[in-house]
């Protein structure tokens, strides 16, 4: 293997089209994960998480979109999956996903999320930081921008949803509450 399995190594992309095949698969991949969390949040009937969750699909889905407006024109590099240059090897967007179907609580899903739409901004960040080339430098930082909105988003949603009680999810009718 090439891969010497540094996490940190900064992702070196030096062309706007490898940005943008980047970007593209970052977003779909997202957009998928996030329709996943909300199928699964509804399953738990926890309609307002599932509401949150088709609002970063959409969004996910609305950069993917702008990437490939983007992209008209230019001749996008088909990059294999284990050749995109993601830090950890799989997309920042949709890494931390795995878990979905086992979400029982709203704080559990928007940590996730937050997980995610944080390593989008580092991976965007860390290109923006380190390409030579000024154009993908200038996409990059802008997408980084993009990322830190929606990271800043889902921080307001955890202050709305914080880390339940034990048992907080398991209790389909709640006790009342003296107020
Ligand atoms: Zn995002």
């Amino acid at each position: 293997m090439a891969n010497e399995g540094s996490a940190s190594a900064a992702p070196v992309i030096e062309t706007v089209e490898e940005l943008l095949a980047h970007s593209k698969v970052l977003e779909e991949e997202a957009a998928e994960r996030y329709e996943e969390i909300a199928d699964a949040m509804e399953v738990h009937n926890n309609q307002e998480v599932a509401g949150l969750f088709r609002k970063l699909q959409e969004y996910a889905l609305k950069h993917a979109a702008e990437v490939k407006e983007r992209a008209r024109g230019l001749t996008l590099p088909r990059i294999s999956p284990w050749d995109f240059k993601w830090q950890n090897g799989s997309s920042p967007e949709g890494a931390s996903m795995v878990d979905t179907h086992y979400l029982m609580t709203s704080y559990q899903a928007l940590r996730l999320a937050h997980r995610a739409e944080m390593g989008a901004h580092d991976f965007y960040a860390a290109v923006a930081a380190h390409a030579k080339d000024a154009k993908v430098r200038e996409i990059a930082a802008e997408f980084a921008e993009e990322e830190a909105g929606h990271v800043s988003m889902l921080e307001d949603w955890m202050r709305k949803h914080p880390k339940p009680e034990e048992g907080w999810d398991e209790d389909p009718d709640p006790p009342a509450m003296s107020e």
